[in-house]
């Protein structure tokens, strides 16, 4: 028994369609899966209908949201807000429309680096989905330019990367108010791929930061231990997930793999019902 409190979904930049994310899921034991694709909760819905066929999985509705930090990015995950409210809801749809300007912007500057990929085809991988770099990879590889979706981010589309393009994003507080503002709980996601972030704890949990994820994909045993400190002493929930994408994408940990304990669920169940 375990928690899985970070996936994705065709719904953003994930393999599975959610309802097949949740019927692994429940294979592989997870009794709290939380649904947290890029941008959007377009398919909770399904994932939920998914859910009711498995009496010993709760399924916690999420989300991931990116945000600026010097020199870097933080990755804010929110759990447990209203998802049907319409003013999130459009805020989510314009982060999503910010997602294509940028998606066209390396499409185009990777002709220019002479590996072309066709938009449509780009558009096409990511079919319903918020769309992200991992739909840009994968036609990178189908292209023949690439071996592998790790390649494509090493060579060309990584943060600092030649065709690499931004967009404007939130900063990490206003991603935090945004998601407190609908009645959920803000949470740092794989905190080791954030810059300095020792150093921004105290000012983010002033801000409204929850929790952070310590029993995140791979990660060693050591730096659980010490992020497992770090939220200690900072009084954040220790929580976490496979940041499960399907295989060949992202974080190579398996649905479920994380060593997240199934009592992460329940203590931000509990936490939740405390707001
Ligand atoms: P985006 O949201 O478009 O900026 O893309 C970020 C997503 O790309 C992450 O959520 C991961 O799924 C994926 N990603 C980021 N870095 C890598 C990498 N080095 N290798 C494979 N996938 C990555
Ligand atoms: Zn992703
Ligand atoms: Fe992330
Ligand atoms: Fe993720």
């Amino acid at each position: 028994m375990s928690s899985d409190l970070h996936t994705h979904s065709t719904i953003s930049d994930g393999i599975l369609p959610p309802a097949e994310l949740v019927h692994q899921a429940a294979a592989a034991g997870v009794t709290y899966l939380a649904l947290t694709d890029h941008d959007s909760t377009e398919g909770l819905a399904e994932a939920q209908q998914a859910a009711a066929q498995h009496p010993g999985l709760t399924l916690i509705p999420g989300i991931e949201i990116s945000t600026d930090v010097e020199e870097g990015e933080a990755h804010i995950l929110g759990y447990l807000f209203d998802v049907d409210n319409t003013e999130l809801q459009a805020t989510l749809a314009s982060f999503r429309d910010d997602r294509v300007g940028r998606a066209m912007r390396m499409v185009e500057n990777l002709g220019n680096l002479g590996v072309p990929v066709s938009w449509e085809r780009v558009v096409e991988i990511a079919g319903d989905g918020a769309i992200g770099r991992p739909h840009i990879a994968q036609a990178l590889m189908e292209a023949g330019h690439v071996p592998s979706i790790r390649e494509a981010f090493d060579s060309y589309i990584s943060n600092d990367g030649p065709a690499y393009s931004g967009r404007r994003k939130m900063l990490p507080e206003e991603a935090f108010r945004l998601i407190r503002q609908y009645g959920g709980l803000p949470v740092l996601a794989h905190p080791d791929e954030t810059p300095q972030v020792e150093s921004l704890l105290p000012g983010w949990v002033e801000a409204g930061l929850a929790g952070m994820e310590v029993y995140y994909g791979l990660y060693s045993d050591d730096l659980r231990a010490r992020l497992k400190s770090l939220a200690d002493e900072h009084g954040l929930l220790a929580l976490g997930g496979s940041d499960y994408h399907g295989p060949g994408r992202a974080a190579d940990c398996p649905l479920g793999g994380s060593g997240t304990p199934p009592e992460a669920g329940e203590s931000l169940l509990a936490l939740h019902a405390t707001i």
